[in-house]
């Protein structure tokens, strides 16, 4: 792992796409936790489908806390998983109301204590929320970097800890929101756009399909 390479891809990334955020539809950061939590195992996509109609009804955590679930799951029914989700949203929306007086919680040790929020997810909510330094490897980020050489990692946990060790937080904000565009359009796992991208002549999986 070269410390430059890191830092180049980050900064050519952030020209690539120098407005990037995130995706997901929201109004406010209760429902961008939700929606977050919501995307587990379904696309961006699929979710803002659903929460252009639910956010109507969901606004502040009060609105669900008192709420039959059942309820909750008639709006998500089309997204993956939206049983668990629906009972989750459910909880959530209630401790976020009864434990921390319906402010959404700021740091990861205290986010991590909401159903299905695990690191990964409070380390995106606070990189969208707070513009925090926190990248969230998933095995599409995993792909990239590897196929990049900028880890030479086999699975998402190991990227994730090589990147917490080696790369620069300066480099963690730039690509938190740039390199989920760049996987997503760029990079994707079957045919990606090698044809265009400014990476090629560094790139380990180019150099071997070419
Ligand atoms: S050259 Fe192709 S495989 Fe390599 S980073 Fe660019 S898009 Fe991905």
């Amino acid at each position: 792992m070269n410390k430059k390479d890191i830092s180049d891809f980050a900064k050519k990334l952030n020209e690539m796409y120098p407005n990037a955020k995130t995706e997901l539809y929201y109004t406010n950061e209760f429902q961008l936790l939700i929606a977050i939590l919501m995307s587990a195992q379904t696309t961006d996509k699929q979710v803002n489908i659903v929460n252009r109609n639910f956010f109507n009804f969901l606004k502040e955590p009060s609105d669900w806390a008192s709420m039959d679930v059942e309820y909750i799951k008639d709006f998500i029914n089309t997204i993956s998983f939206f049983n668990n989700k629906a009972e989750n949203i459910k909880k959530t929306s209630t401790i976020i109301k009864e434990k921390f007086g319906s402010v959404i919680p700021k740091t990861i040790e205290e986010l991590i204590t909401l159903p299905w929020v695990w690191i990964k997810t409070a380390k995106v909510f606070l990189a969208v929320s707070e513009d925090a330094p926190y990248i969230w490897v998933d095995t599409h980020v995993h792909r990239v970097l590897n196929r990049l050489w900028l880890v030479n990692t086999k699975t998402p946990l190991e990227t994730d800890k090589k990147i917490s060790k080696n790369f620069t937080k300066e480099n963690h904000a730039l690509l938190h929101n740039t390199l989920v565009l760049f996987w997503r359009y760029q990079c994707m796992a079957r045919n990606p756009k090698c044809e265009t991208c400014p990476f090629s002549g560094k790139c380990n999986y180019y150099k071997k399909n070419n």
